[in-house]
């Protein structure tokens, strides 16, 4: 049987307030535990939540750059459970009047446009933290965490494979950081992902029975951790057995989904409006306001960007899923003589990888934009060769030095000065006459031969368009004496 996959994926994001939701305490993430908490997060009897505006600010944001209908009057409800990270035995949430419904972001796989739905976005507190570390037999408890702001934002099951699913995270992310509500680093927690997955026959209208896989903490391990239960639940409808409704946790050591309990429903929770918060009016102005502080998001950026400089879809969908990469590709673009496609395939090129094995972010580049386009300007007017610039590039990576303190510095000017070339070709084919005659014969290759030989004779710094004609002309006319 060829089953069809249905993805649905509740992602949760730490908002970056200074303080956290309901109280003053800071959210500054990796500081000594227990050291940022007060009464209100604690749950201490008889206190009371206050509401962070910064927060509902940030989630309204969210909302709207979601494409999200905004609930203008939208209220915070108790969601009750029992677990020892939670002091107050329920967590303040959002139920039935979240900040927002109905959104939605397109997304690209293949080269096809597809428009995932969002249900909704609502604003909570997060949890405390277990640690089990120190001890086999206990758990301690680190409550910084508690009271972070989140918003947890839940999409419709619109995605078909891990890779649609991989796709819209990193769209949410991108999105998000555009914005300016979260630093988004999955590696610190601060964007979290669980998946609802179940299989259907194709062509059934009906969901099968989904399972919740927790914690899919990396993009390398979203697509990899739905694979598996997908492998996981095909295995068990190809026998004739039933999928449970339950939660379930990938385990990276062992590559395979592993239980963790059955899955709730809403009605467990015995959700109910928290009678110390009081409803929260959204005004048009206040939406009007947040729409005008909205910068251009990606999706829109990559349009522009294929459409302005004529960028492959490819290169505009990488180069502006960052903000800042896709500013400094602009800075570029503006002082470059050439065409924009050479902008792209260096920064997607050396830069990035650069970056990469730095572990660096563009922010902290020591390459200005100024710098980098006078580089590719020295290439396009022929001042270095494309071969040589590789290694001013690195240099200026390393150093911050401009392109020209660094050719000057280690004369790496190319050579087209015609006398100069001339010299080193007439020794490089007088030391090679099989090949000359080669060449005679007809052997196209022996051109490349050459042009390789003069090369390196010239450290790389031969022009090499001058070569090619130079040397062309030289073999041509050389007479070999018999
Ligand atoms: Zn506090």
């Amino acid at each position: 049987m060829r089953y069809e996959t249905v993805i649905g994926l509740e992602v949760h994001v730490e908002l970056a307030t200074a303080s956290k939701i309901f109280c003053g305490c800071s959210t500054k993430f990796g500081q000594e535990i227990n050291t940022q908490c007060c009464p209100i997060c604690l749950g201490m009897p008889g206190v009371l939540p206050k509401l962070n505006k910064k927060v509902v600010d940030y989630a309204l944001k969210a909302a709207l750059a979601l494409n999200c209908k905004i609930n203008q009057e939208t209220k915070f409800d108790r969601k009750n459970y029992f677990y020892p990270d939670l002091p107050k035995a329920y967590q303040i949430s959002q139920y039935d009047k979240p900040i927002g419904e109905h959104g939605y972001i397109d997304i690209t796989v293949d080269g096809e446009v597809r428009r995932i739905g969002i249900t909704r976005i609502h604003m909570e507190e997060d949890a405390g933290k277990l640690l089990h570390e120190s001890d086999p037999t206990s758990s301690l408890i680190d409550l910084n965490r508690t009271g972070v702001p989140l918003i947890e934002i839940v999409s419709e099951p619109d995605l078909r494979s891990p890779e649609e699913a991989r796709e819209y995270l990193m769209q949410l992310r991108n999105i998000l950081k555009y914005i300016d509500v979260s630093d988004v680093k999955m590696e610190e927690g601060s964007l979290r992902c669980d998946a609802n997955i179940s299989l259907r026959p194709y062509g059934q209208e009906t969901f099968g029975t989904k399972t919740e896989l927790k914690n899919l903490n990396s993009f390398k391990w979203i697509a990899k951790g739905i694979e598996h239960e997908m492998a996981r639940q095909k295995l068990l409808l190809d026998s004739g057995e039933k999928v449970t409704q339950e939660t379930r946790r990938f385990d990276v050591n062992t590559q395979k989904t592993v239980l963790m309990r059955s899955k709730e429903e809403a009605h467990d929770y015995r959700y109910f409006p928290d009678p110390d918060l009081v409803t929260v009016e959204i005004s048009d102005d206040w939406i009007k306001e947040a729409k005008a502080s909205m910068p251009e998001l990606p999706e829109k950026k990559k349009i522009r960007f294929m459409e302005t400089y004529q960028l492959p879809e490819y290169d505009a969908g990488i180069i502006t899923g960052e903000k800042e990469l896709a500013q400094f590709f602009e800075d570029t673009a503006k002082e470059f003589r050439g065409e924009a496609k050479v902008i792209s395939n260096w920064v997607m090129g050396d830069l990035m990888r650069l970056l990469n094995s730095e572990n660096k972010e563009i922010s902290d580049c020591a390459v200005t934009a100024k710098d980098m386009a006078s580089m590719l300007n020295l290439i396009e007017d022929g001042t270095i060769s494309g071969k040589i610039a590789k290694t001013v590039f690195e240099e200026m990576f390393l150093t911050g030095k401009e392109p020209k303190t660094i050719i000057a510095e280690k004369g790496l000017v190319q050579i087209s000065d015609v006398s100069e070339l001339e010299k080193i070709i007439d020794e490089v084919i007088g030391k090679d006459i099989k090949s000359v005659r080669d060449f005679q014969n007809g052997n196209k290759k022996a051109l490349g031969f050459f042009m390789g030989q003069v090369m390196r004779q010239s450290g790389g710094k031969a022009n090499p368009k001058v070569v090619n004609e130079l040397l062309a002309k030289k073999l041509n006319a050389f007479e070999i004496k018999e």
